[in-house]
Formats: structure tokens, C-alpha cells, sequence
């Protein structure tokens, strides 16, 4: 027969070839594509026009059942569709690894070679000794302490890019050894299970069951829920009273979708506790082989619940019965790079093809969603209280701009960072021996350095951005493109030695947090505490433990942690996000507080959340401190309103980068003309360009970057401009190495 074959090219069509026999969608095949042999995909019949000598057989048929199951496909196309992509690129994407050729196979359960620790090192200072001069051996025995002390040589070799002579130094300093051993391919089955929780539901929570199970026994192809709980609501529980009916009984699966699974341990052990042996949890820290057995366990049938993070929308989950995406408010459902889709948007297309309960979760839920509530796209399901008739934490607002500096000399220094009004507040929870979490949504010690001087500011050579000042390994850092360079002594410019480091980061903060409260037991959770992939689950297990007072850190502590002892949160500077240049500025500041202060008195201690700020009377800041969720909302359309801005509209994002600002700039100029040329002969006008304008941040190693938006109340006729500027439009010659990225339904325009 003849079959169409999708191949990972940057070509927007698919290919015809011929098969021996009747071969279903779906199967992996290997062809000849000019003197090149490829992988690709068969995703449908052939095309019956195509002229019959010039068909070539498919050199190989690569599996007898296929991959792709005809659900995942169809996800597949649609993205295709309205992301612009060749089809063939999307598949390899939405596939483990080692079927998108990307990486070998090995074979199950065999002997391998491991690299395990010999001695704990619990004392920091020791560690730090120790480390002195050898800092990619920390790295190495943490990412060990990381992974329960043990990990495939050949894992951290290859994905984790350590050399074989960091981890002979390791050896020879005999903190760790090489053995021999049979390994466990699901690193999950091999911890330890805690036991499903037993409570009577809430009234709400009830109702909200009711509901999803209701649905989930109609088998009807209906709008998707909108689950809009406080935190501290009990979320979690309506999700698996869900998946209780649609796995338990009915026997189907299920997908569970969690922001960044690495930060989210404790919602991952509850649904294991409660489903423990059909769960398969596709965590990012999984070797590719790891991957591809949870895979397959998934694609056989043998696991029927996926839980993973955004990519974990295209697992192989057979006769799926519900969608879950938690947190859907969350930017990282967004991927960054191409495909460039948004796992809310997928696991509405997915849940539709198949005919899944859909529920997306959130306290704090994105404009977008809450707008389709309003226009009766999704329903919505309610959950106003929290368990147990626990109050919200009160909000408690110190103004930066007019913090009373203390005159007088105090027992305390006082500190440039923490109010005294946290501070007092974070001394009476050591004295009660509950627990603090400290929340600035910036790395580093100092966000730049300045010549007090002359006014220089240090930049990143490569991108037009300040460097971060790294205290702990004295180094001046590019947070976009990852430069570093050491920190200065002097201005290059004025031979000055009087430099200052400002803007206030997480190391900063730390460094202060240290001096104030000296006794106390402090973790701090940043990108640079957690580099090794199981580092979160490490400190979040300590936390859990009691056995830190002070948990600092990023955004990645505000997300979904549940910690009953954590009876104060403070944040630091609330402004962090506020100033960004971005439309959804206010709406990432809203989230992100509400959040944090969520992760307060959950316990039978109640809680409180001090909010430092210099913005009091913003609405992003007003709303968050009042936990109102509706005010903000109504506020935030209005502003999007005028000019219009998603959800009001759709927006897709076109980026032109190259490392000749004069061309890129050119080019940004003729590829937006020549957008509005085709929308006035294709679309008929409905879709408006603004711009060119340099991108917020105009240049990304090295590459100056311009931009233009498209917005339009039809996703048609943007989709049509879309197809028109990915596989029509031409650069100027001689511009060959300029870059054109469409970004539909941007999350971020910086
Ligand atoms: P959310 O995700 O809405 O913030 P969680 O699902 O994390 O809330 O639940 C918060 C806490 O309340 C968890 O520790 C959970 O075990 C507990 N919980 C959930 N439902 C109930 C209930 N009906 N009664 C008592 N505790 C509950
Ligand atoms: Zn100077
Ligand atoms: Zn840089």
C-alpha cells in the first residue's frame, strides 16, 4: 500500500512511499530521502496523486505494533497545525529519545557499572574544605548525595557531562567507589511508599467530586473543568477521587501534569501512595533509558497513570480517561524552545480527541482560563475554603519606601534587607521551633556591580544584560547565556576601586539571614543550589524532616509544597517581577504571591505572611495581600483591554535574531511589511502587526534581537499569517544566518 510518511525535516509536508502489505499510522519505518537514509514516521494512507514510478519502497519497517498510538498522533498534527511545524518534527519531539534516534536503548535490567559514595560529608564546612580547589567534585558527590547516593556511570558521563577523571578524583579521595550491579530501571519502585492519607472530603471538595465523577462516568466529549481551590483547599484529594473512578473502577488511564515534577515531591507521593503500581512518573532527572522503559511500561499497559511535567501530555497512556494539569496558572507549561506549545492548550485538544475528563487546577488561575470561564468554555468548579475551616493567613504589608530605620544601636545591626518586623516575626517562630519560608525571586548575591565612581555598570559581552555577582564562587555571571568571568577589583574604565554590588539576591539574602539568626538551620533553594537533578527533593525532604528553621529560596519554593510547620512566609521584596517589561508583569506578581503566602498555616498553628514592598497600593500587590482573587482578575481584563492584549486577543510573538544588528534590524523592518502585505490580501485585515521594535532584551549571546506581534480575535486567520511567515516568507540574500521564530501565545516577550 501506498502510506504517508512524516520525516524530521524543516519541510511543511509529508512524503509518499510504498509498504509490503497493509501497515497501520503510527509505525516506524526507515526510508531513503535522496542519498540520506531517515527515520520517520507512517502517519496515513499516501497520496493517491502522487506519480506511481517515482515512489520508493520504505527501506525497513521498524516495529511491528506502532509507537504512535492514533490519539498521540492526531496531537501531534494539531500542533503541527497551529504551531507551524513540519509534522515530522513534532513526532520526534513527543516521543522518548531513543525512538527519535536520539540516543541508544540499553538493554533491560542488565549489570551496570555505578559510581557509589563511600562517606557522608554532613558538616558544610567540612564539604567546603574538602571542595576547596575541586568544584565540579562537589558537584559530582552531590548530584550522588542527590540520588540516594548512587548513579550510573554512564548516566553521569553522558547526560550529566561529568568527565572520567572527576569521577576517578572522587575515587581516588575515596569518597566514592565503583561497583558492579544489577540496576532497578524504575528508580520509583525502589523508594519507599507512604500510605494513602485518610480524611472525610470537605462539603466542596465533595461536591467537586460528584461532579468530575458524574462526568467521567458519561463518556461524553465536554467542555473542560476549571477546578479554582484556595490554597490549602485540597486539590489533590478531588484529583484522585477522580482518577479513582476512571482507574480503579472503569480501568482507564489517566495523565497527571505538574509544572516542574522535580519541585513537586509531595504531590507525586500522594498519587504513588494511593496508585502506587500503575503510576509511572517521568521525572527530568530519568536517564534516557529510564524514560523508555516508563515508556513502554505505559505504551503495554502495564503503568496506566503518567504524571510528569509539560512533555508528559504526549504519554503513551492507553484508553485515557482524564487529564489533570495542576497549577495550570504556571509558565513552564509553556515550552521555550520548538515546538514552542503549551501543554494547557494540548491537554485540551488531547482530552477532546479522546474524550477525557479534563480538570485544570489552580488558587490563582491564568487570565486565560478565567476568561474562558467567563465566555462558558470551561466549567467551573469551586473550592472557596480550606480544609478544615483553616483561615488564610493574614497579609501583612511593610512599606520599603517608608521603613523606619532604627536611630538608636540596637542588640541587632540592623539589617538592609529584613524589616525588624520580620524579623521579630522569624525569631519567635525559632523560639516555637516552627518553620519560616523566606521567598526573593532573584539569584545570585548582587543583581549588578557599579563604579560609584564613574557609574560603569558590568554587562555580559554576549547579551545585553547586567552581570549577576555570585558571592560563593566570586564570579560575575551571565543569567541568559551563562558567561562568567571573575569579579572585579577595579573599574576598567576609571582604575577606581570603589565598586558597589547592588540589587539584592538570594545569596545576598542568605549571607544576612546567617548572620542575623545564627543558630538557625538554613536551606536555601535557587538554580544554583539544586544543579544536581535530585538536589530538590533532597531539601524539600529536609524541610519536611524539621530539620531546617529557614527555607529560602526562589519562585520554586512558592509552588505546590504543603509543610503544616510553616507557620510564617516572608517575602522579601515583592517588586522583583512587578518592573519587568512585560504584559503579564502584573499578573506573575499576583500569582506568585498568592502562592507564597499559601504555603502559610496550613497546619493547626495557622500562620501569618509578611510582604516587603515598595509598591503597596498596586492592585497586583493589594489583591494578593486581600486574597482576592476575583478583584484582581477584573482589574487585570481591564487593563488588557486597552491596548489588547491576550486573552482578548491572540498574539503570536515573531523574533528575528542574528549577530549583525544592522541586518537583523533591516530585516525585522521588511519581514513586518511584508506580514501586513499578505494580511491585506489573505486575511482580510484581521490581524494587526505592531512593531518592529528591538526585543526588551535586545541582545542573547550574541545575537541582536528585534521583534513584531501579531494579534488578532481570529486564531484562523493568525494561524494563516503564521503559515505564511514560517513557510513562505524569504530573508533578504545574503541574510542567510538571521533566525525567524514564531512564538504563538507567548508566555514571556522579554
Ligand atoms: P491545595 O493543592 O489545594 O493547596 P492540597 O491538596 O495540597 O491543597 O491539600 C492541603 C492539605 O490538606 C494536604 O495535606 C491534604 O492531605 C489535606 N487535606 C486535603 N483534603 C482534606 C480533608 N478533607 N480533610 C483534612 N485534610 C485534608
Ligand atoms: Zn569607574
Ligand atoms: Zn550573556
Amino acid at each position: 500500500m501506498l502510506v504517508e510518511v512524516a520525516l524530521p525535516l524543516p519541510l511543511p509536508r509529508t512524503f509518499t512511499y510504498r509498504v509490503p502489505g497493509v501497515v497501520r499510522a503510527g509505525t516506524r519505518v526507515r526510508v531513503a530521502f535522496g542519498p540520506r537514509k531517515l527515520m520517520g514516521w507512517i502517519v496515513g494512507a499516501g497520496a493517491e496523486s502522487t506519480e506511481v514510478s517515482k515512489i520508493r519502497d520504505v527501506d525497513a519497517l521498524l516495529e511491528t505494533e506502532p509507537s504512535l498510538a492514533a490519539d498521540v498522533l492526531e496531537l501531534c498534527r494539531w500542533v503541527s497545525e497551529y504551531y507551524v511545524l513540519p509534522l515530522g518534527q513534532v513526532l520526534r519531539t513527543a516521543l522518548p529519545a531513543v525512538l527519535g534516534g536520539g540516543a541508544q536503548i540499553d538493554e533491560p535490567a542488565r549489570t551496570r557499572r555505578l559510581l557509589r559514595l563511600t562517606r557522608e560529608l554532613p558538616s558544610l564546612q567540612e564539604r567546603e574544605a574538602l571542595f576547596q580547589r575541586a568544584q565540579r567534585q562537589r558537584e559530582l558527590y552531590e548530584v550522588l548525595e542527590s540520588l540516594g547516593g548512587r548513579s550510573d556511570v554512564a548516566h553521569l558521563t553522558t547526560q550529566l557531562g561529568f568527565s572520567h577523571a572527576i569521577i576517578k578524583g572522587l575515587v581516588a579521595r575515596d569518597l566514592a567507589q565503583l561497583v558492579d550491579e544489577r540496576v532497578e530501571r524504575d528508580p520509583f519502585a525502589s523508594m519507599p511508599r507512604q500510605a494513602p492519607t485518610q480524611f472525610q472530603l470537605t462539603n466542596a471538595q465533595q461536591a467537586a467530586v460528584d461532579q468530575l465523577r458524574t462526568r467521567a462516568r458519561a463518556r461524553v466529549r465536554e467542555r473542560p473543568f476549571l477546578l479554582r481551590g484556595v490554597t490549602g483547599s485540597g486539590k489533590t484529594a478531588v484529583y484522585i477521587e477522580l482518577l479513582k473512578e476512571v482507574v480503579s473502577n472503569q480501568q482507564r488511564g489517566a495523565i497527571v501534569l505538574v509544572p516542574e515534577i522535580s519541585l513537586t515531591p509531595q504531590t507525586v507521593a500522594r498519587f504513588r501512595a494511593e496508585f502506587g503500581d500503575v503510576i509511572a512518573v517521568l521525572h527530568s532527572a530519568l536517564s534516557d533509558g529510564e524514560r523508555f522503559d516508563a515508556w513502554r511500561a505505559l505504551h503495554e499497559g502495564e503503568k496506566r497513570i503518567a504524571i510528569g511535567a509539560r512533555s508528559a501530555v504526549f504519554a503513551p497512556v492507553k484508553d485515557l480517561g482524564a487529564i489533570v494539569l495542576d497549577e495550570e496558572h504556571e509558565s513552564s507549561y509553556k515550552q521555550s524552545e520548538s515546538p514552542r506549545y503549551h501543554a494547557r492548550d494540548l491537554a485540551i485538544i488531547r482530552s477532546q480527541l479522546t474524550g477525557a475528563v479534563c480538570v485544570l487546577g489552580s488558587a490563582t488561575p491564568s487570565l486565560e482560563s478565567w476568561h474562558n470561564v467567563k465566555q462558558g468554555k470551561f466549567e467551573l468548579i469551586e473550592l472557596p475554603e480550606r480544609v478544615e475551616g483553616r483561615p488564610l493567613p493574614p497579609v501583612e504589608v511593610v512599606d520599603l519606601r517608608t521603613r523606619a530605620r532604627p536611630s538608636t544601636p540596637t542588640a541587632l545591626p540592623a539589617s538592609t534587607i529584613l524589616s525588624q518586623r520580620l524579623i521579630h516575626a522569624v525569631w519567635q517562630r525559632l523560639d516555637r521551633q516552627e518553620q519560616t519560608i523566606l521567598l526573593l525571586n532573584r539569584r545570585g548575591y548582587a543583581t549588578f556591580v557599579q563604579c560609584r565612581a564613574c557609574g560603569e555598570v558590568w554587562h555580559c559581552h554576549q547579551c545585553n544584560v547586567s552581570l549577576t555577582y555570585h558571592r560563593g564562587r566570586r564570579r560575575l555571571v551571565c543569567h541568559y547565556c551563562f558567561h562568567e568571568e571573575s569579579a572585579p577589583t577595579v573599574c576598567p574604565r576609571c582604575a577606581s576601586a570603589d565598586l558597589s554590588f547592588r540589587g539584592v539576591g538570594t545569596e545576598q539574602v542568605e549571607r544576612e539571614v546567617i548572620e542575623t539568626f545564627p543558630q538557625a538551620r538554613i536551606a536555601r533553594m535557587d538554580v544554583d543550589t539544586t544543579s544536581a537533578k535530585w538536589a530538590h527533593h533532597d531539601i524539600l525532604g529536609r524541610v519536611e524532616r524539621r530539620e531546617i528553621d529557614i527555607l529560602l529560596g526562589t519562585q520554586m519554593i512558592a509552588k505546590g509544597l504543603d509543610f503544616p510547620q510553616v507557620t510564617l512566609v516572608g517575602v522579601v521584596n515583592a517588586d522583583v517581577a512587578m518592573n519587568l517589561p512585560d504584559f503579564r508583569a502584573s499578573e506573575r506578581t499576583f500569582q506568585l504571591l498568592t502562592q507564597v503566602a499559601g504555603r502559610a498555616g496550613r497546619g493547626e498553628r495557622g500562620g501569618e505572611v509578611i510582604v516587603q514592598t515598595a509598591l503597596p497600593s498596586h492592585y497586583a500587590i493589594r489583591c494578593a495581600v486581600e486574597h482576592d482573587y476575583l478583584g484582581f482578575a477584573e482589574k487585570e481584563l481591564a487593563e488588557r483591554a486597552t491596548p489588547q492584549y491576550p486573552p482578548h486577543v491572540r498574539m503570536v510573538n515573531v523574533l528575528i535574531s542574528g549577530t549583525n544588528e544592522e541586518q537583523v534590524h533591516h530585516e525585522a523592518e521588511r519581514a513586518a511589511d511584508w506580514t501586513r502585505a499578505i494580511i491585506e490580501s489573505a486575511v482580510q485585515r484581521k490581524v494587526v502587526v505592531t512593531g518592529p521594535a528591538p526585543c526588551p532584551i535586545d541582545r542573547i549571546r550574541g545575537r541582536w534581537r528585534w521583534h513584531f506581534l501579531l494579534r488578532s480575535g481570529s486564531a484562523n486567520a493568525i494561524g494563516l499569517v503564521c503559515k505564511h511567515l514560517q513557510y513562505r516568507y524569504e530573508f533578504k540574500p545574503g541574510n542567510a544566518e538571521l533566525r525567524l521564530i514564531l512564538d504563538r501565545d507567548p508566555v514571556s516577550l522579554l
